[in-house]
């Protein structure tokens, strides 16, 4: 084959790319792992295999990833168009049947006249070093990358640069959760010092709100409510290779609560250190959260991985105080997810910084979810283009942060001290200007909006 672009992997990034590339009329040699060797989730010879769940959540514009859908069928996406073709009854959400969804992706892919399939584990049968000499070439080959290659992605991005499992816990939209009864404080610095008087600690606690945790106290009562729930509470059954992974790393919350109930309470949820500034006495137990992106709108729940099913994270973790209407913008997931350190590694076309020939695409990225990662890969096969056809100094394409498309482009490339895979969600979003509008519906519609409008 003449010059041509390579893309590894043929899943819901691989897939998205070698068809935008095709579809310029520039030859793509697309290699697949499969049907030679499976990962331990995937089971279908078809490219495009949706392993777990059928549904690519909301089709409403007031859901961030229903809006990042929307912007990829105006992008032409192969994989969304797939998907309302076969779309199955599921109310508001965009479920498919995905057997019928992977052969027609694979049938589209297998009959292009420029795309040339080769069946490798690529990292084995050929090296990567080899593919990025003459040709660009993207990376594609999602969380369970064969254990061939995500060596050979450890080599070329550097020691200690790729990630092998999550363990995220839930995050939570600062705007939802309730401030009559959550305070900001770091521990030690929140407690009430021998020596002051009351008002000279308020005054005290008061300075150093908003740069600190923000946390949440439990009363006995509460705490022992939540810890029932907790330990009774559904989880997701794990896959063998999965369990392995995990009991070594860290320990789920609900297993913690298992071993005792005061285990938590001498453990992530100890509230020594602090007093509650509306009570003056120290709480029962202490939730802390985390600032989780920059511009301070997310927050995650520290030491909460879990391995909770989604709807139960929702119902338990709202009996948390302060969190009765928090909005979930990410649950807690504990999984095998091979990732790079992508703020260190990529920039906002998902291109390597250190070898221009080298694109990732996919969840392997550190985006998370079925449409994030189709969303990576028409960012990246986008721009591949660009670059096949201009050379490498050519102009990047980068869309606008008040996309969702290019917010999650944004925040894989910008720097962070504890960079976790993103799921697409408007906390990402830059705020909107003007007054804050109260109602979240119309707040989401206003922000899709003007993402619509910019597109
Ligand atoms: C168990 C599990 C459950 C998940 N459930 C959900 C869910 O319910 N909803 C959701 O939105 N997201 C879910 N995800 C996350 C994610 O959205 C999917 O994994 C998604 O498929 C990622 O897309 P991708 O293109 O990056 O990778 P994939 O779709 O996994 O595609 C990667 C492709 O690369 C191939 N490959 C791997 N290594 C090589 C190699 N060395 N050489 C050649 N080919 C190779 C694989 O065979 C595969 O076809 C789940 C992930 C996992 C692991």
């Amino acid at each position: 084959m003449e010059k041509h672009i390579n893309v590894i992997g043929a899943g819901l990034a691989g897939s998205e790319v070698a068809y935008q590339i095709a579809k310029q009329k520039i030859n793509v040699k697309l290699y697949e792992m499969k049907p030679t060797k499976y990962s331990p989730a995937h089971s279908n010879p078809n490219f495009a295999e949706i392993v777990c769940s059928n549904s690519l959540k909301s089709n409403l514009l007031t859901n961030a990833c229903g809006l990042l859908k929307e912007e990829l069928r105006r992008l032409d996406s192969l994989l969304i168009k797939t998907a309302d073709e076969t779309s199955v009854p599921a109310g508001q959400a965009l479920a498919v049947d995905r057997d019928i969804f992977a052969k027609k992706v694979t049938e589209e892919i297998r009959k292009n006249e420029y795309i040339d399939v080769i069946e490798c584990n690529v990292g084995e049968d050929v090296r990567v070093k080899d593919l990025i000499k003459n040709n660009i070439t993207i990376i594609c080959t999602g969380p369970l990358t064969s254990d061939e290659l995500a060596k050979e992605i450890q080599e070329i991005t550097g020691q200690n640069k790729l990630y092998f499992y999550d363990a995220v816990a839930p995050i939570v939209l600062k705007d939802s959760i309730d401030f009559d009864i959550a305070f900001y404080g770091d521990r030690y610095v929140q407690e009430k010092k021998k020596d002051e008087t009351i008002e000279q600690w308020k005054q005290r606690i008061n300075n150093c709100s908003e740069n600190s945790y923000i946390n949440l106290p439990f009363s006995k009562q509460e705490y022992e409510d939540f810890c029932k729930e907790l330990i009774d509470a559904e989880v997701v059954t794990l896959h063998d290779f999965e369990k392995r992974e995990i009991f070594e790393g860290c320990m789920p919350i609900e297993i913690m609560a298992k071993r005792g109930i005061d285990t938590l309470r001498f453990g992530p949820l100890k509230p020594v250190g602090f007093d509650d500034p509306r009570t003056g006495k120290r709480p029962y137990a202490v939730v802390q959260l985390r600032q989780d992106n920059k511009k301070a709108s997310l927050y995650n729940l520290v030491g909460f991985q879990t391995n909770l099913k989604f709807g139960e994270q929702k119902r338990v973790f709202s009996m948390i105080p302060g969190l009765k209407n928090a909005e979930f913008v990410k649950y807690g997931v504990m999984h095998r997810n091979t990732y790079l350190n992508s703020p260190k590694l990529l920039d906002e076309t998902y291109r390597f910084r250190n070898n221009h020939n080298l694109y990732f695409a996919g969840q392997i990225t550190g985006v998370e979810g079925y449409v994030e990662s189709i969303s990576s890969g028409m960012v990246a096969g986008l721009n591949a283009i660009e670059q096949f056809k201009n050379g490498e100094n050519c102009r990047k394409i980068i869309f606008s942060e008040n996309t969702v498309i290019g917010a999650l482009a944004k925040y894989i490339s910008t720097d962070s001290d504890n960079f976790a895979p993103m799921n697409a969600n408007f906390g990402i979003l830059p705020e909107l200007e003007g007054k804050r509008i109260k109602d979240k519906k119309e707040r989401y519609m206003k922000l899709a909006q003007r993402s619509l409008q910019e597109f």
